[in-house]
């Protein structure tokens, strides 16, 4: 009996274990009010500190999370990782002096070409190695683009002078990257992924498990008055887009093609202009008509399935 018991323990622990999903959060400015839209103010990002301590969050490091995916160890219902994206002036300002003070550790995403060329909103060099002794500093591209508008070339030369500023002033290459705008498709993915980082971020909603691709992995931004109580309710759902891959050229989303992994027979869709829809799910799959005409020249086609997990693919024109 009491083997028997053990066993459903152990049982529950592994199962518990499998679906235990961490949450990856992306800040951009702190106590800024003049970009409401990528602001932060302190008042808030103590409140999210304090929930996240108050409801016994652990903030590790991204490193630490990495590594833990990379060796298909379990992750913890309880992980959190903070980015900051761009570098800009505020984070050393306002916000460096919040995550000293709470202890958590952070990754921060730089763009390299405002540093180099001394733009104002934004730190320097020396700042920039000075939060190194804090946190992580990762890629977030050279020049901020556009990446899906860009040719292969303009790809790998933009990602080849920030990699050369990263070892001028910081001594090191970056192990990590950060699409600009959250934007990219599999032929930005493939010529990143091809510069050998350790692991790639977008800006979806979503959450991180042991399915999660390492090298597209949701990143969920926190700006203004975000609910970060409902943010960490978010899943991963394990899926396999089929259509649509990219941006259709005639503007129409045709259909939503996709594998599912989990065992649901109805799942929601959501389409970025046109908000959600019930659809079936026969067998793990789903094959949606859908005959939308796209309004929005960044779309995200989200699957969502029992309320909190999702998947989701960006469109981009
Ligand atoms: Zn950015």
């Amino acid at each position: 009996m009491k083997n028997f018991r053990r066993a459903l323990l152990l049982l529950f622990l592994l199962f518990s274990s499998l679906f235990a999903d961490a949450h990856i959060f992306v800040y951009h400015r702190f106590g800024d009010s003049r970009y409401p839209s990528t602001n932060t103010s302190i008042k808030e990002l103590i409140k999210e500190f304090e929930y996240l301590k108050k409801h016994h969050y652990k903030v590790i490091s991204l490193d630490k999370l990495i590594t833990l995916l990379k060796e298909q160890k379990d992750l913890n219902d309880k992980y959190v990782v903070l980015t900051i994206d761009d570098g800009f002036k505020s984070f050393y300002e306002n916000g460096l002096k919040i995550f000293k003070k709470y202890n958590y550790p952070f990754t921060l995403f730089i763009a390299t070409k405002p540093i180099e060329k001394k733009f104002k909103d934004f730190m320097n060099w020396s700042e920039v190695n000075n939060c190194s002794q804090y946190g992580t500093i990762a890629f977030h591209s050279h020049s901020h683009p556009h990446l899906t508008h860009l040719t292969n070339k303009e790809i790998i030369k933009d990602t080849k002078i920030g990699m050369k500023l990263f070892k001028k002033h910081l001594g090191f290459r970056p192990k990590y990257y950060a699409y600009p705008y959250g934007e990219y498709d599999d032929r930005v993915k493939k010529i990143i992924k091809s510069f050998g980082f350790d692991a790639i971020f977008n800006q979806n909603i979503g959450a991180i498990d042991k399915t999660s691709d390492i090298f597209d992995l949701d990143r969920i931004a926190l700006v203004g008055k975000s609910n970060i109580k409902l943010a960490l309710k978010y899943k991963h759902l394990n899926a396999l887009w089929i259509e649509p891959k990219k941006y259709p050229k005639d503007g129409i989303l045709k259909r939503v093609k996709a594998k599912i992994f989990d065992d649901v027979k109805r799942a929601q869709i959501y389409v970025t202009g046109y908000g959600w829809r019930w659809i079936d799910v026969k067998s793990g799959k789903i094959d949606e008509k859908l005959n939308l005409k796209l309004n929005r020249d960044r779309v995200r086609v989200i699957i969502k399935v029992k309320n909190s997990k999702i998947n989701t693919k960006i469109l981009v024109k």
